[in-house]
């Protein structure tokens, strides 16, 4: 018999646009003989769109409101064996979905309530995997009531880091309120942008002059294996927003051209930072290569990595030899599997 597949795209984040072209993608690749697929986009409201309205979503590219409350909806989901969260950054990908899933008794695909919170909070990330010893940038965290209250106080501590730096809310994705800061001057604006999006805000140390950017896929539960390393090359001062999602901008190479051994090293450091983070299912790990001086540092997990048919996870593992709808139904068969 076929699997009934709920896919849940959209969301409240400010990837909700990004999360509707990954989904579109995964409709049109899950093979139809194995899955019985129904989508429902959630509007920018958070809530639960019905059919005719998802599908208008889905064409239109968002929806900023409508719907049902999901509490009300996720009690219709015991049609479903198993659901499919395509969705980015907060109210997706952090935790919040997946704790909603695990008390309805539902499947899913990826990692469970921890590896997705832990993986989505930048500062928590930084220190699991400090603890597990894994070279990172040097950073300062900062809250938004200290922000308020002594904004002259967290300046001076961002600026301990030296210029340039990066300014970042805790929680997002897509370079969503990231900034390059290159003097003490342009801080109170990058810290005013990120606390505009998250009460947590990291400051970090920028990686090298210019690091080179180097990502790998992670697949799996309990054994999970590494992708080929990807590389990304592009232009502009950072992999901001734009530079990310307009045609053209960034070129991807798979495998990245490293120094012997370099590409060995990302991927065990990529699959200890995994299991650290208790993730399941996917993951894709960024790195910093730092060619002057050869030091490799992670940059971050994402849980939920961007999943159109171009995107870079799907790319790398199609690299490990998985095609696009191999790699939709083994991602399904992980989030069926016995734990
Ligand atoms: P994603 O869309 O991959 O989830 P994100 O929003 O979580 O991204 P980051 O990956 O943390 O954001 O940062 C975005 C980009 O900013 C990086 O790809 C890199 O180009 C630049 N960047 C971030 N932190 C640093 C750093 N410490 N040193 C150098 N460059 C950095
Ligand atoms: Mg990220
Ligand atoms: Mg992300
Ligand atoms: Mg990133």
């Amino acid at each position: 018999p076929r699997r009934r597949v709920l896919l849940l795209a959209g969301g409240q984040s400010e990837e909700h646009e990004v999360s509707l072209s990954s989904a579109r993608s995964v409709l049109a690749a899950l093979p139809q003989d194995r899955f019985e697929v129904t989508a429902v986009v959630i509007s920018k409201q958070g809530r639960w769109l019905p059919p005719a309205e998802t599908a208008q979503a889905l064409g239109a590219g968002a929806a900023e409101s409508g719907g049902e409350p999901m509490l009300q909806r996720v009690s219709d989901t015991a049609g479903y064996d198993v659901v499919f969260p395509l969705l980015h950054g907060p109210m997706g990908e952090d935790g919040t979905v997946q704790g909603l899933l695990t008390l309805a008794g539902l499947p899913f695909v990826g990692s469970g309530v921890l590896g997705s919170s832990v993986g989505m909070d930048k500062i928590m990330t930084k220190r699991v995997l400090e603890a597990a010893g894994i070279p990172q940038v040097a950073w300062r965290e900062a809250s938004r009531a200290e922000w308020r209250r002594d904004p002259q106080g967290v300046q001076s501590r961002a600026a301990e880091l030296g210029f340039p730096l990066f300014v970042k809310p805790a929680n997002m994705g897509s370079s969503v309120g990231v900034s390059r800061v290159t003097g003490a001057g342009e801080l109170a604006e990058a810290l005013e942008l990120a606390f505009g999006h998250d009460r947590r805000v990291i400051v970090e140390a920028a990686a090298g002059a210019k690091p080179r950017e180097v990502e790998v896929g992670i697949l799996g539960n309990d054994d999970p294996v590494a992708s080929p390393v990807g590389e990304l090359r592009f232009d502009t001062d950072f992999y901001d927003y734009d530079t990310k999602y307009t045609g053209g901008r960034a070129e991807m190479l798979i495998p990245a051209p490293l120094p012997e051994g370099v590409s060995e090293r990302i991927q065990e450091l990529a699959l200890r930072a995994y299991q650290a983070l208790d993730c399941a299912g996917l993951s894709r790990v960024d790195f910093f290569y730092v060619e002057e001086t050869g030091e490799l540092l992670l940059n971050e997990i994402n849980t939920m990595p961007g999943f159109t048919t171009t995107s870079m996870y799907p790319s790398l593992l199609q690299a490990h030899g998985l095609s696009y709808p191999e790699l939709v139904t083994r991602l399904i068969e992980l989030a069926l599997e016995e734990r």
